[in-house]
């Protein structure tokens, strides 16, 4: 199989709040077909694609929801006091940060932030990614 390059599908994966849905569980089962369970397996296509307003921050946010700005960190109030709470749930549940995610998309830009994404959800086993929700590889189910 040739190795298409997916940047574009990986970008649009990045959320407003710096998650990176490709990463998420419930995209990941959507996009490996993994029967939906209820309550157990969730399915997503992505928040961007979904394009259905964030519980955690788009429905309270003017900015995100007329698409003034694409990301949290073009705000002024950035980062602002829902991003700090789904940040604080994100770092003492699955060790991630969204405020940081976002950091560096603004310093280093997207391309770099999607690469190194890429390395440290890498499945040591097979290669693809796996979830920071579950650590679980969807490909290869390590
Ligand atoms: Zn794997």
């Amino acid at each position: 199989m040739a190795k298409v390059s997916s940047t574009e599908k990986e970008i649009i994966l990045i959320a407003p709040c710096g998650m990176n849905c490709g990463i998420c569980s419930s995209y990941l089962a959507y996009s490996r077909n993994i029967p939906k369970k209820r309550g157990k397996v969730g399915h997503c296509i992505g928040c961007r694609p979904r394009n259905k307003k964030c519980v955690y921050i788009k429905c309270h946010c003017p900015l995100l929801s007329n698409n003034s700005i694409k990301f949290c960190f073009q705000c002024d109030h950035f980062p602002c006091e829902r991003l700090k709470h789904l940040d604080e749930r994100y770092r003492k549940n699955y060790g991630m940060s969204m405020i940081e995610n976002l950091k560096i998309i603004k310093l280093d830009g997207m391309e770099k932030f999607i690469k190194n994404q890429n390395k440290k959800y890498m499945c040591l086993k097979c290669g693809a990614k796996i979830s920071v929700h579950n650590k679980i590889c969807y490909d290869c189910k390590k």
